[in-house]
This record gives C-alpha cells, structure tokens and sequence, in this order.
C-alpha cells in the first residue's frame, strides 16, 4: 500500500522540531504533526507543552556524562541553526552553580566536577570570597563555593529554538500539520496516525509529545515516565533591579536542603513587553497520570504553597527582588525510569519514542531530534550514541 508519508514525527516540541529537521537532510516523505502554541492558556482544552517560555538554562556542566555530552553536541549546532534560520535563540550569559563544598565524586557538584574533568570542559571554581565578590547579586552563604561556566552556556529561547527548527524542517521539505492527533495505530505494513477528520498513513512513527506522550493512544503500550507538576516564580523588574541583576549569568544554587535547591534565569523581555527574572525548584505538587489532570494544571497559576517557597528563596537570596510584581505559572517535568531520555522502539517496530526530557532537556534538544531521526533512518543507536542507555522502559 502506498503510505502518505515515510515518518510521521508526532510533537511539534523541542525533540519533535529538532527530530523533522534532521529528518528533512537525510529522507524526503516527513511529516511533523502537532498544534502550535494556544493562543490562550486558560481557555485552551488541548494538549499542551513545557516550552512555552523564553529562557531555559543551557551548559555542559551536568553530573551525568551522558547529559553534559547531548548538551555538549546541541551547543556545537546552535550558531549554525542560528545563522540558517535567521532565528536567533541562544544568549551566551554564563552558568553558575552555587553549593557546599562538595566531596570528590559526590552530590551533584562532585559528581560534575569529575565529568567536567572527563568531557573537559571549561568550568572555572570560585572560593567563597571570589564567589561573593564576582556575583553580588546574590546572598549567598559565606561558605559556599562557585562553579562558572563562561562560554558554551547561559540561555536558549525555547520558543524561538522550536521556530527556526520547524522553519529549517519546512524548508528541507517536511509537511508541517497543524492538529493534534487522537490515535495511532500499528496496521501491520504501516502505522495510521488520526487527527480530527482524517487519517495519515506512514511507514513509521516517531512520537516526541513530551509529557503528553502517554495520552491520546500514541503508543502500543504506556511509556514508564512520571509527569511531575513544576511552579515556577515570575519577577517583573524595573530599571533599579535591571541594573543590578542584568549582567547576571543562569544560575543554580543548591542549599543545605533539597527543598532549598533553586534554578535562577537572568532578566529575559517577555512578549508582554516586560522583563522578568524567572526561578524554579525541584519540589512538586503532582503528578499526572489523566488528561484531564495534565491539562487542568496547564490552566493553573501553579501550585500556591511552591511559589511561597520559591518567593521565601528568592528573598534569602536575592533581596532586592523585594517589591517587584510576582506572577506564577505552571509547567510538566517528564521523568522516565533511567533518568535518560527514552529514544528507540516500542512494542511495535514502526513506533518509536523520543521522549523523557526529566526536566534538562530544552539545551539538548537538538542533539535528542538527531538521535530520533538515527533511529527512524537506521532503525537503532549504537555505543556513540549511548542505544542502550537511552532504551525505552514501558509499564
Ligand atoms: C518549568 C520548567 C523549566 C525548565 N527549565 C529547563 C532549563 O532551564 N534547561 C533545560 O535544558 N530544560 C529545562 N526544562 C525542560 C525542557 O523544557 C523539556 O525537557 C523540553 O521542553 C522537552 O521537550 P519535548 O519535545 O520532550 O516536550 P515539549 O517541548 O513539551 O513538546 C511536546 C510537544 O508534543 C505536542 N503534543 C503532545 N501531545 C500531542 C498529540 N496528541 N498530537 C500532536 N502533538 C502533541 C505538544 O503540543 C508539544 O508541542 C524545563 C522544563 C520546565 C517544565
């Protein structure tokens, strides 16, 4: 039978938009599906995405080898995604880490002081002194240590990576469907892929819908991920703290409790017109196991007593936020059983998952888009490209 397409890449999110455009330099016959950012969030009964935002952090400085080194291959393309797609998405501002001293190969600090020694990469260490004097804007406890990682890292614009993604994709030739699909399923020969008032017929299906990836009967069987409801804290900054806080670098600050552990992106312009400076946790009200539940929190303003602990954070930390406008807003974190993302086959060998973004996956996402498409053009990942960490679990 003739099919529509070769691949049908379902998610038009980081992972999805980055899988069609590698896509579009290696096959012809791709389709990537999935609906554009709703207009308005809180009317909106759909599915949703974790890049609708601005800023996310992007390094190389992770504790995990496999992470840092995903992160490491995206960064090299930025520029030239940058340049093809006149699209520009990446601020090389910086990224600090903050902590306790940690123990050799301990904690995450330890941990990614040695995979920074491994991958080396260039990450300057700032006693407590240095620390304090170099980055003023915070308050930090006098005993703590700095890790700076100057060039290769700061912030990408999520929204705008996923635009010029879409845009080099639709240039290489990839059919981009605005609709969200209701069904896929494995007929044999091919997959057949429901949207709204037909049917898409492909000979295989990569599906990137993130933490809605288990939703909608995408795959044969569920993916073994958690979706975990994340708060983030919004300050709206006038000129007075644009000043103090505008040449800051992404930061991460970790505290003697995990609860105290706090991400920071610098001042970003909204497309409000405002600049806010943005900060997150890793505590979590919820998980989501239903739709309904997943979408009813996107609808949210976030969870009340987080965006308490993150505004008590901020004020230890950053004092001079006091006063400013404070708005919240809610977003998924997708954890899969490995803590790696899951790229590889199903129960059925025309569906594949490219999913599990375990909430550091924005800065990797062009590198994850290449191992999706390795895996719908060649079949399998091999050792350079980590196949068997990155096999998926299914429940
Ligand atoms: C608050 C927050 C802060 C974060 N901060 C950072 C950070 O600082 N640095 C970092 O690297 N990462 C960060 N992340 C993680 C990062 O944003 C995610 O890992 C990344 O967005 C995952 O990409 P994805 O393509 O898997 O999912 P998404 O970007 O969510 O894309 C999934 C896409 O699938 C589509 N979809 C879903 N269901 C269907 C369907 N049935 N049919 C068609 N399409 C469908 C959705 O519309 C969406 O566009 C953060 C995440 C959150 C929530």
């Amino acid at each position: 039978m003739a099919v529509d397409f070769k691949v049908i890449v379902i998610g038009r999110g980081m992972m999805g938009a980055a899988a069609a455009r590698h896509l579009s330099a290696m096959i012809e016959g791709v389709a990537l599906i999935g609906p554009r950012e709703p207009a308005e969030r809180k009317s909106h009964h759909g599915v949703f995405a974790s890049h609708y935002d601005e800023a996310r952090i992007t390094r190389t400085f992770d504790d995990n080898v496999i992470w840092a080194t995903l992160a490491a291959r995206s960064l090299d393309r930025y520029a030239e995604i940058e340049a093809r797609s006149g699209i520009p998405f990446f601020t090389e501002a910086g990224c600090l880490f903050a902590g306790p001293a940690p123990q050799p190969g301990q904690g995450f600090l330890g941990r990614a002081l040695d995979v920074a020694a491994t991958l080396d990469i260039d990450v300057e260490m700032l006693d407590p002194s240095t620390l304090r004097e170099r980055f003023p804007q915070f308050s930090l406890n006098e005993s703590f240590q700095g890790y700076f990682e100057k060039r290769r890292a700061g912030h990408v614009n999520p929204r705008a990576l996923v635009q010029a993604q879409v845009a080099l994709a639709e240039t290489g030739g990839v059919s981009v469907i605005d609709e969200t699909v209701t069904s896929v399923r494995d007929a044999g020969a091919h997959v057949e892929v429901s949207v709204s008032d037909r049917v898409y017929t492909a000979e295989r299906v990569l599906v990137a819908a993130g933490g809605f990836t288990n939703f909608n009967g995408l795959i044969p069987s569920p993916a073994d991920i958690s979706v975990a409801a994340r708060t983030v804290v919004f300050y709206e900054l006038a000129e007075r703290e644009l000043e103090l806080f505008g040449e800051m670098p992404s930061s991460v600050v970790f505290g003697d409790r995990d609860e105290d552990h706090v991400y920071i992106l610098p001042p970003v312009r909204y497309p409000d017109g405002k600049t806010y400076l943005k900060l997150g946790g890793d505590t979590e009200a919820h998980r989501f196991d239903r739709l309904e539940d997943a979408g009813a929190w996107f609808r949210s303003d976030g969870n009340p007593a987080e965006r308490e602990q993150l505004v008590a954070l901020a004020s230890n930390l950053m004092p001079a936020l006091s006063g400013c406008p404070v708005t919240a807003a809610p977003c998924v974190a997708t954890f899969t059983r490995t803590a790696l993302p899951y790229v590889g086959y199903t129960d059925s060998p025309r569906i594949a998952l490219l999913t599990g973004g375990n909430f550091v996956a924005a800065k990797s996402s062009d590198e994850l888009g290449r191992l999706g498409a390795v895996v719908m053009t060649q079949g399998w990942l091999g050792e350079e490209d980590f196949g068997r960490e990155l096999t998926p679990v299914l429940r």
